[in-house]
């Protein structure tokens, strides 16, 4: 492709995008990978893959902004976020401001975090793909709190045209429903190799266009709008047939798709009309599942899909996607089981559930791990630690698997000190943006911050307040943060804010021992923040329903202890016995509580508060103890096994990083 050709392709090119790409650069970056991406996906000698997913969490506000001629638009920048905390008078008076782009806002949560980082390590790892997702003009959406109320949940309102790095193609896709004909825009964002020399495209589709029925226009506004299942469906059927449609417009030669969650699963479909042999057709397909809990499956009835689709495609979803419980509905997550060649959980553990729910694909199902891309979620005072190592860890940026040489490190004292160091920089940033509020950087902090959904067990550390503020007393004082978002029809989840709320003020009184703060509006930019900072990271889920997480593997590439239940990734990052004791010291920090062991899953509902908070307490209690050994007032003890524990943290992410994934799914999945 020349660049000519690459500037024809763009809407408003003239008019909008001429002075931020051009020959010499593409916002800044250089344009070369770009042309060299679109050629290679064009050619027959390439076997490309495409990649579909509902939601990306690209994150450029803390990983390869891109440059913009004129100011940023003010619907782009990052909005002020409330804070709720044990000292109200402050709250009142303060938000926290940062001067920053609004990271692009078409991702819920983990999910869309993965596909971001995964699309980025495929660039890091020269792999011919292509994303394809939903350009959401409202976002998911904007969380608003309410002191008393809980949360509120805003429409967010972002602006795609003057978003740097996204340009809109003059190239339209149409297809047939029962609504009538329906446009869909291509709109691109690549994503740059941290060497900037290779790209891969993400297309997002998008129905904004006059030429659709209002209410057709309003399909791509919100991520995961769920008020009624028309919403739902018609979402996913954009993603999965118009997505086949807009890589065919492209004239992408794709040998392999990825369904990113069943979400994507009319992909299938479009396939099959075109390639009716069963066998075949598997074999062009992959497909992660993410999730054991139920909501995650999406479910349809057929009648609701007629509204949608045309004959011919009803028939083939009912042909390739019946639900074997439910008569009448489709059912995505045994539309990919079944037609899918591939399958992949996201842990060894999740695979191990997986084969439990759906015994008849058990032996199809293969563990390809989650991971964190690196240059996204480390840190500058990591970045230069390692730098400073590089004798040991030669070049990890290209070889991430290099970093658990950093436990032949663990008897050099310059660098236990460099590690403790380089963590007190990130802990006293962190400080720094929430400066209004009175934190300490010789107390131990802990951070919760995660979708806040029942099985996640958000307030499980508030579950005896008395019990958290005792041992505030007896060992020493904490700091406690905490940020998440509930899905806006998920009335448990708000629930969980609003008992968050409750606790907090319940704690005004210790406030002098135990500091509490919740941050509105969870988003990349608190995740970076927050995960590399505290102390200790900690993760509650009810076993066995974490499928993956992946926070937790953000905060130990930063050296963050976990404090956590066993569960998801965790199962395969702690080695040591963990029988019988309520908690346990494992080299990466401590594991309590329920864990899960059987052929019965359980239920999402019985969350175990009472004896998991227990062992929360005892468990926090020794790491306090420990903690506060080593840090005594700001002098350091630099031989303290906590030292050891941040060190192993760091070595876990010579595994826990999606260039050690992609590698897999390249090999195992797409190959
Ligand atoms: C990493 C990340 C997540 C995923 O966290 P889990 O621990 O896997 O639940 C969710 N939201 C944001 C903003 C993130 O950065």
């Amino acid at each position: 492709m020349t660049a000519k050709d690459f500037f024809d392709s763009i809407e408003g090119y003239q008019t909008q995008y001429q002075k931020d790409v051009n020959e010499e650069s593409y916002f800044g970056f250089p344009l070369q990978p770009i042309l060299d991406a679109e050629a290679r996906l064009k050619s027959k000698q390439t076997a490309s893959v495409g990649y579909l997913s509902m939601e990306y969490g690209i994150a450029p506000s803390i990983y390869h902004p891109f440059k913009l001629t004129h100011p940023i638009d003010h619907h782009n920048k990052f909005f002020k976020h409330a804070v709720i905390s044990n000292y109200p008078q402050i709250d009142d008076k303060h938000k926290i401001q940062i001067d920053k782009m609004l990271d692009i806002p078409i991702y819920g949560g983990g999910l869309g975090v993965l596909a971001g980082d995964i699309i980025k390590s495929c660039a890091d790892e020269g792999l011919s793909v292509v994303g394809v997702g939903i350009l959401w003009n409202k976002g998911y959406f904007r969380q608003k709190f309410w002191y008393k109320q809980g949360q509120i949940p805003k429409e967010l309102s972002w602006e795609p045209k003057s978003y740097p790095g996204l340009i809109p193609m003059r190239k339209y896709i149409q297809f047939h429903t029962k609504e009538g004909l329906l446009f869909l825009r291509l709109w691109k964002y690549y994503l740059y190799s941290y060497d900037k020399r290779f790209a891969c495209p993400i297309i997002l589709l998008d129905s904004h266009l006059p030429q659709n029925l209002p209410h057709l226009q309003e399909l791509t506004n919100q991520l995961y709008r769920s008020d009624h299942d028309w919403w739902r469906a018609f979402q996913r059927i954009i993603l999965g047939v118009g997505g086949m449609k807009a890589l065919k417009s492209c004239h992408y030669n794709i040998e392999r798709y990825h369904l990113n969650e069943g979400h994507a699963a009319f992909a299938l479909l479009d396939s099959y009309l075109q390639e009716p042999d069963r066998r075949k057709l598997s074999r062009k397909f992959a497909y992660t599942c993410h999730t054991p809990v139920a909501a995650g499956h999406d479910r349809f009835a057929v009648k609701e899909v007629a509204k949608i689709f045309d004959e011919q495609y009803l028939k083939a979803a009912k042909k390739l996607g019946k639900d074997q419980e439910y008569k009448g509905c489709l059912n995505l997550t045994y539309m990919c089981l079944k037609n899918c060649k591939h399958v992949n959980a996201v842990a060894k553990k999740h695979r191990e559930i997986m084969q439990l729910q759906f015994p008849d694909f058990a032996e199809k199902v293969e563990a390809i791990t989650n991971g964190v891309h690196i240059p996204t979620w480390l840190s500058g005072s990591f970045r230069d630690l390692f730098n400073r190592y590089s004798e040991v860890l030669g070049d990890w940026q290209k070889s991430p698997e290099n970093l658990i040489k950093v436990t032949t490190l663990i008897q050099d004292a310059d660098f236990r000190e460099g590690i403790f160091n380089a963590h007190q920089i990130n802990k006293n940033n962190l400080l720094n943006v929430l400066s209004p509020w009175p934190l300490n950087k010789d107390v131990l902090t802990i951070a919760w911050a995660r979708r806040m959904t029942g099985y996640k067990r958000p307030e499980l550390i508030f579950h005896n307040v008395e019990k958290l503020s005792r041992l505030a007393y007896n060992i020493g004082p904490l700091q406690i943060i905490l940020a998440g978002k509930a899905h806006p029809n998920d009335n448990i989840g708000a629930a969980h804010i609003h008992e968050i709320f409750k606790h907090i003020e319940q704690l005004q009184k210790h406030n002098k021992l135990i500091k509490v703060l919740i941050l509105e509006n969870y988003d990349t930019y608190f995740g970076k923040l927050l995960t590399n900072s505290v102390d200790i990271w900690l993760n509650n889920p009810l076993p066995p329903f974490e499928a993956s997480g992946t926070s937790g593997m953000k905060a130990v590439l930063n050296g963050v202890l976990q404090l956590t239940t066993y569960d998801g990734w965790i199962v395969e990052a702690v080695k040591a016995d963990l029988k019988g004791k309520p908690g346990k010291a494992v080299d990466i920090g401590w594991v309590f509580g329920y864990q899960h062991k059987g052929r019965k899953i359980g239920s999402e509902q019985e969350l175990r508060l009472d004896d998991d908070s227990d062992k929360l307490y005892t468990t926090l209690g020794e790491a306090a103890e420990l903690y506060y050994l080593m840090n005594h007032k700001g002098q350091i003890n630099f031989k303290s096994t906590w030292i050891d524990k941040m060190i192993h943290c760091v070595a876990q992410a010579a595994y826990f990083n999606t260039s050690r994934a992609v590698r897999e799914y390249h090999e195992n999945l797409w190959k």
